[in-house]
């Protein structure tokens, strides 16, 4: 029968940081269905709306199957349309445009913006791209408006990045604790396994800090409703009052924490600060910190009183003192989780900070239940963005390229001449979108993410560098996004199955899937893209004279030949398992492509806390959280009995930081960049929907996703509606300093806000609400803030 020509493979889901497993039919070619992965441990068979259309993500109506190129009388014309070009046509113009901003600026001017959204093989690959090939650091990944200050807390707290703790967690915790976190839409499935947790023992408690009521308060036992910013004070009193209250765990303090200050002398990275906003990379500890002591931080919590907090936040002091209990209970184990509600926030290294302090001092920390835990919002922002090092100041494994040391080692294992990586840390996220603008950065590749519709501020600042006659932009995306549509070049990707991938999830978990179909017409990947790119650039074109004069054994050669054909990554052939499923590049290049950069990228990490199985096991199982020692995965990590690099006897140990002890930060609250006024009198918060991923540039196009929720709406408080004179679902102009949108009054539904905020989700390309969005960033680890910024709203 039908059912015999349809053949089932495992893959994570496409979408969210929970990294589901789901099972994928495919016949003739084509993907036809989906369901949860029974096998998998993080969803168990289950999956969120989105998850069970991803079938249909990658047959939108529209899909993008050959180059685009703007084309006048045969030559590339900036100012012409979009127009059908082949690859050779699209590789030859970008590489004639690179060559020249190479030789006329310098690597300072070529850049790319890449994704959480990439496999773990074109993280890596575009990082030895950029930072081996062009010797650029301007590589920065959209997970730097996502998850930048939970990486920069985890670094500066524990000396290496990512969680302690595991789903695992879920099922042991006694009280859960969101911070800023709605769940509900943004990590269903996660959710799911917190209400079956709370359902089965009913002495388990959720308590959810917002600053507007959702799905999430709504089947929270409480909720605290506080003023936007204001998070900080109360972190701050939860610690103060576990001190007045004798809650410190004493022995766990003397033997595994140390005390430091924040400086508070930064700005939040708004133009005119961009001067300071230099100064403070995190690379550059001592200028954001300096050594404390106990009794220095417990003065300086002490000021943050119930009275005070309660005041300043306008939660009851009744809510307040309910949550500190929860932590300061030394038999309750608690389990804080929180995303974009810390993250996107001009103090959000701080607010990651605070939360950690408050774990520390109790000692409710790597061990079952007892978990703080950063949860993420792409599939890969922990396997990809971040432990491939695609952030402009990383490399692979946590090292940082202002290192000399580390750039030594990642120029070893690259088998590339020493001195060739360079030490300058490359332009974030929002400094790209200003250097474009500036016409300082001219040749700029996009992958993998729509940063038009998501970046902060477009309308003053993303859109007019991309349209600067200066720049040279292109944008390789499945679908013609915003995005896409603003670049010079577009270029057809291939997405998720159509190629073979592997993501890292929020718990460390690695997991990888084979290629199971074709991706229609010309589209290929972004590995592809990276790789075959390489072939146009020879070393003499690529890199300094210098180091070509020291090292002239390396001259004249490819990039291709000195980055991937050298001896490392071309090592493994397609292997008997390998060669049943389609390999597109491999099939290519003539060795098994993903493979060899896996084990190359591998090699960085094992021994250093960040090991890796064999390639072959992640094609076996759902998965792995590494570090993977003898076989085994870690659940726990820095934790005796549960991570083989604690040492016996030991309890805990923070191995990431040099006397194996985690940082306590002293730091107080801090009032947002911009607050509502007389004239721009709400705040105005954004973020997603349950129906929807992102920008929407793939669930848009799934017709049961769409007409679940089929265009963005402004959510409003029904008496800032009345005052207004505004009816629901009325038309309205939001109106910031910087841009403005049109959308629809919305007072009820699943969001309930309190009286002067709205919310506006940014998944609809005909509402860009980052026209209207500050482009603040948190001073230390660069992340805007998309949660908190002043508007006016004036009906039409
Ligand atoms: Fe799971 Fe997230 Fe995919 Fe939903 S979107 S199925 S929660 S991974």
């Amino acid at each position: 029968g039908e059912d015999i020509a349809l053949k089932w493979s495992k893959a994570p889901c496409r979408f969210c940081g929970t990294g589901c497993g789901v099972m994928v039919g495919v016949k003739e070619g084509r993907v036809v269905a989906t369901h949860g992965d029974m096998q998998a441990e993080v969803n168990r068979g289950l999956n969120c709306v989105k998850g069970y259309f991803l079938s249909k993500i990658m047959y939108g109506a529209d899909r993008l199957t050959q180059p685009l190129m703007r084309v006048r009388d045969g030559k590339f014309d900036k100012n012409a349309e979009l127009q059908p070009v082949s690859w050779d046509q699209a590789f030859d113009e970008m590489a004639r445009q690179w060559k020249r901003v190479l030789r006329e600026k310098g690597p300072k001017a070529v850049g790319m913006f890449g994704s959480g959204q990439w496999t773990i093989f074109e993280g890596y690959a575009a990082t030895k791209l950029m930072r081996a090939g062009f010797r650029s650091n301007n590589l920065d990944p959209n997970a730097r408006h996502c998850m930048a200050s939970a990486a920069v807390g985890f670094i500066r707290t524990f000396g290496m990045d990512e969680p302690m703790g595991c789903y695992d967690d879920f099922e042991h915790a006694d009280a859960f604790v969101l911070w800023g976190s709605n769940m509900a839409e943004m990590h269903p499935i996660l959710w799911t396994r917190v209400i079956d947790r709370r359902l089965s023992a009913p002495h388990v408690r959720i308590a959810t800090l917002s600053t507007y009521e959702h799905r999430t308060t709504e089947l929270s036992d409480q909720s605290l409703i506080f003023q936007p910013g204001t998070d900080l004070a109360i972190l701050n009193f939860v610690a103060n009052y576990i001190i007045q209250n004798g809650a410190v765990n004493r022995d766990f303090v003397e033997r595994h924490v140390n005390f430091r200050v924040a400086n508070t002398d930064i700005g939040y990275g708004l133009r005119p600060e961009h001067v300071l906003e230099q100064r403070a990379t995190h690379a550059n500890e001592a200028a954001v910190s300096q050594p404390s002591n106990f009794d220095a931080y417990a003065r300086m919590v002490g000021e943050y009183t119930l009275e005070k907090t309660s005041e300043l936040t306008g939660v009851s002091q009744e809510r307040l003192l309910t949550l500190a209990k929860m932590y300061a209970d030394p038999k309750i184990k608690v389990m804080s989780l929180w995303t974009m509600g810390f993250n996107q926030h001009v103090r959000g290294v701080w607010a990651n900070h605070l939360v950690y302090n408050i774990h520390l001092l109790t000692g409710k920390i790597s061990e079952p239940g007892n978990s703080p835990f950063s949860l993420t919002g792409q599939p890969s922002a922990c396997g990809t963005a971040r432990e491939v090092g695609t952030f402009s100041h990383r490399l692979p494994a946590d090292m940082q390229v202002n290192n000399p040391e580390h750039r030594k080692h990642a120029e070893a294992i690259w088998k590339l001449p020493p001195g060739l990586l360079n030490g300058e840390i490359g332009y974030h996220a929002v400094q790209q979108d200003r250097m474009l603008k500036d016409g300082k950065l001219n040749a700029y590749w996009i992958m993998c993410n729509n940063n038009l519709q998501t970046a902060p501020n477009t309308n003053a600042e993303t859109y007019p560098g991309y349209r600067n006659p200066a720049n040279f932009v292109v944008c390789s995306d499945p679908y013609p996004t915003v995005t896409a549509m603003a670049a010079d070049v577009v270029l057809p990707t291939a997405m998720w199955v159509e190629k073979e991938g592997a993501y890292g999830n929020a718990e460390r978990r690695t997991h990888m899937w084979r290629q199971l179909v074709n991706a229609p017409g010309d589209a290929r990947s972004d590995l592809w893209q990276l790789m075959e790119f390489s072939k146009r650039f020879t070393t003499d074109e690529a890199w300094a004279p210098e180091i070509l004069a020291a090292h002239p054994e390396y001259k004249g050669k490819s990039l291709f030949d000195v980055l991937w054909r050298n001896g490392s990554v071309d090592r493994f052939g397609l292997d008997e398992t390998a060669r049943e499923h389609e390999n597109f590049e491999s099939k290519r290049f003539g060795f098994y492509v993903q493979k060899g950069l896996f084990e190359e990228y591998a090699a960085f990490g094992r021994g250093h806390g960040h090991d890796l199985a064999p390639f072959e096991r992640y094609h076996e199982v759902r998965g792995l959280r590494w570090p993977v020692v003898d076989g085994k995965e870690t659940r726990w990590r820095y934790r005796e009995g549960h991570d083989p690099y604690v040492e016996k006897g030991a309890g805990w140990q923070f191995y990431g930081n040099p006397d194996r002890r985690a940082v306590v930060m002293a730091a107080p609250y801090e009032p947002p960049a911009e607050a509502p006024d007389q004239e721009y009198d709400l705040w105005l918060v954004t973020g997603r929907v349950l129906e929807h991923w992102h920008s929407g540039s793939m669930t848009m196009r799934v017709p049961e996703l769409y007409r679940a929720f089929t265009g963005a709406v402004m959510f409003m408080h029904p008496d800032d509606a009345q005052k207004r004179g505004l009816r629901r679902g009325q038309e309205v102009r939001i109106v910031s300093r910087r841009g403005e949108i049109r959308s629809r009054v919305e007072t009820r539904g699943r969001n309930k806000m309190p009286p002067g905020r709205v919310f506006v989700p940014f998944f609809d390309a005909s509402q860009l609400i980052n026209k209207a969005t500050l482009d603040a960033t948190d001073p230390i680890s660069k992340q805007t803030d998309f949660k908190k910024c002043a508007v006016k709203v004036i009906g039409v």
